[in-house]
């Protein structure tokens, strides 16, 4: 099962995928996670990769189909995978589609989490990530049991450079005006399903796994 999971930043694809990959057992393919984690590895990609992100502007296709590429003809996800943050332009998703062509597959569903903006922006600049396992919280609609300390390893938590005011407010203007022709892109392969994300989180989670079974 190769899936896309879409949605403007903060509409909880995050949470969904880790739900996801849980069940059906396949592996996150997350962008965002691939550059955060060159950065802290301060390895050539996240040199590269730093500048953009701190602006909130969309890292390179050359740079980010690239690493996407490496990544889908690694082994393990040869059974299905679950991308996130990828395509996030047209051009993406047409070289997507060329990848997949290569590995003779195919993207079988593009799933939307949809999410109004003025909504985005409370979740957004109220996100925590423990600093050890990656896990989201937020201020006030999920906090942890006991301040800045996530309740899983006891991990420090703290806010993305990305999640201030600012930069959220750049990062879904980028991410609007790029999202809709995409949405149009997959609508048209008769690939995409939208569902509610402004519901409880396992709430959601219903409508994506009745999506994921009937694939
Ligand atoms: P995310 O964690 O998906 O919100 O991504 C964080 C940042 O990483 C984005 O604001 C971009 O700077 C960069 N990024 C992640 N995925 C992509 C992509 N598919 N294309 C370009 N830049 C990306």
């Amino acid at each position: 099962m190769n899936i896309i999971l879409m949605g403007l930043p903060g509409a909880g694809k995050g949470t969904q995928a880790s739900k996801i990959i849980k069940k059906y057992s396949i592996p996150h393919i997350s962008t965002g996670d691939m550059f955060r984690m060159a950065i802290k590895n301060g390895t050539e990609l996240g040199k590269k990769a730093k500048s953009y992100m701190d602006a909130g502007e969309l890292v390179p296709d050359e740079v980010t189909v690239g690493i996407v590429k490496e990544r889908l003809s690694q082994s393990d996800a040869k059974e299905g995978f679950l991308l996130d943050g990828f395509p996030r332009t047209v051009e993406q998703a047409e070289a997507l589609n060329k990848i997949m062509d290569e590995l003779d597959s195919q993207i079988d569903r593009t799933i939307n989490v949809e999410v109004a903006e003025e909504e985005l922006m409370n979740r957004l600049t109220g996100r925590r990530i423990c600093e050890v396992c990656g896990t989201a919280y937020h201020l006030v609609f999920n906090p942890p049991k006991q301040e800045g300390i996530c309740d899983l390893d006891g991990g420090k938590l703290y806010q993305r450079e990305d999640d201030n005011p600012e930069t959220v407010a750049n990062r879904l203007e980028v991410n609007v005006r790029q999202t809709a022709p995409l949405l149009e892109f997959y609508e048209k392969q008769d690939a995409l399903v939208n569902i509610d994300g402004e519901r409880d989180i396992d709430e959601v989670f219903e409508d994506v796994d009745e999506i994921l079974q009937n694939i």
